[in-house]
């Protein structure tokens, strides 16, 4: 059966050139980055060589690159690694309420260790307030974690607004974004948006998983995460992913080369499949910023019907999407980001998230809208709430 596979903000495959320049770092230049012979020097060179592409592809200098082993421990040291460092100055952290877990989970900890978070609401689209985040701002405040854009919804937030602000304050707050859905995506570049740590992650950008970085700016005073061996600068101990790292080189260098172009096909067919979709089905919500939204994220809602079973009908024809449901615990709670926007419990059940990548063509898109128009006729016959309405 073919399979199309649209749930890229999950994860991506691993192009061929990343895993062509990955394999030798397993087999005949499997030194360890830290030793001082021909084997560990030839490491080294390849480690130095990733962090410069993953440094230009942000702006930043490659010291200013720590490598982590994903967007979740960037996130976990950009937050525990201020608030703890930092604590003396105060004990106020700012961020929202449609953050990662990543990041949501690491304050709601922080909060045990006696550290204050206000987490800001968002609009009907999912962004936030550039006002709100200033009025959030007291004498304690220390960090303001605000992702770049949303994993599920797409909306990208005004973080050179809020940076400029904050860079204009006459005293320092760290800000911290979690740039793992823009990286690759849109342009991002650290001095323009003015931040001070930015995570990346670079499964979803064609790279390995279990590999990812932190820009951390000159003179920023933070805890390191790991403690150990002197490894990233002195920062994140253990023994450097050798090859995960090159591959996350490469990734990053590619991706960076074809960008704009990535950009301008991606938004082409994320249009044509929100247009499809919504002139062909009724009762189907665009959720997520009609503009400011990242090229490759549809996210909508079926009313009457569950994301899970929309999901299940779509697996069963070979395409792989994402719902924005987690089955936690038993009960099958909405996301958090879609209540977070305003929806009532039962639409945001029935979210359906397609996120598109380079492999994707207008084909695909044809074939995606005239299934979910048949899944959605057949499991709205099937549901009460719909008969019910008409
Ligand atoms: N932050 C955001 C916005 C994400 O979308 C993800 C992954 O989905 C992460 C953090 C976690 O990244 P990783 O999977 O590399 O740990």
């Amino acid at each position: 059966m073919k399979r199309i596979y649209m749930d890229h903000a999950g994860t991506t495959p691993v192009r061929k050139e990343v895993v062509e320049a990955m394999l030798p770092y397993f087999t005949e230049k499997f030194g360890n980055a830290s030793t001082v012979y021909s084997y560990g020097r030839e490491a080294r060179k390849a480690v130095e060589e990733a962090r410069e592409k993953v440094a230009a592809l942000i702006g930043a200098d490659p010291k200013e690159v720590y490598f982590t082993s994903g967007g979740t421990e960037a996130d976990n040291w950009a937050l525990r690694g201020i608030a703890y460092a930092n604590k003396e100055k105060g004990n106020h952290i700012i961020t929202t309420a449609i953050e990662h877990h990543a990041v949501l989970h690491t304050c709601e900890d922080l909060e045990k260790k006696g550290f204050k978070v206000t987490y800001l609401p968002v609009d009907k689209y999912g962004r936030v307030r550039v006002e709100d985040v200033i009025n959030a701002i007291n004498d304690k405040t220390i960090l303001i974690s605000i992702m770049h854009a949303n994993n599920e919804i797409g909306t990208i937030e005004p973080i050179e607004e809020i940076g400029q602000v904050l860079k204009n304050l006459d005293r320092k707050i760290y800000f911290h974004t979690d740039a793992v859905q823009t990286v690759g995506k849109i342009p991002v570049d650290v001095n323009k948006l003015n931040v001070d740590l930015l995570s990346i992650s670079s499964h979803k950008i064609y790279g390995p998983k279990g590999v990812g970085a932190l820009y951390i700016k000159k003179g920023t005073k933070i805890q390191s995460f790991m403690t150990g061996g002197g490894q990233e600068f002195g920062k994140r101990a253990g023994t450097e992913n050798v090859s995960g790292i090159v591959g996350f080189g490469k990734a990053a260098e590619l991706i960076a080369s074809e960008l704009e172009e990535q950009q301008k096909k991606l938004s082409y067919l994320r249009d044509k499949l929100i247009k499809g979709i919504m002139e062909n089905i009724s009762d189907v919500i665009l959720n997520g910023h009609p503009v400011d939204r990242l090229p490759h994220n549809v996210n909508l809602c079926f009313k009457y019907i569950e994301g899970e079973s929309l999901l299940l009908n779509l697996d069963l024809k070979g395409i792989c999407a994402s719902s924005g449901s987690a089955c936690t615990s038993g009960s099958l709670e909405p996301s958090h980001v879609l209540l977070a926007i305003g929806l009532p419990h039962e639409i945001a059940h029935g979210s359906l998230r397609l996120t598109l990548g380079r492999d994707n063509t207008e084909e695909e898109i044809d074939y995606v809208v005239d299934a979910i128009k048949e899944i959605v006729e057949k499991l709205r016959q099937m549901s009460p709430l719909y008969n019910q309405k008409k």
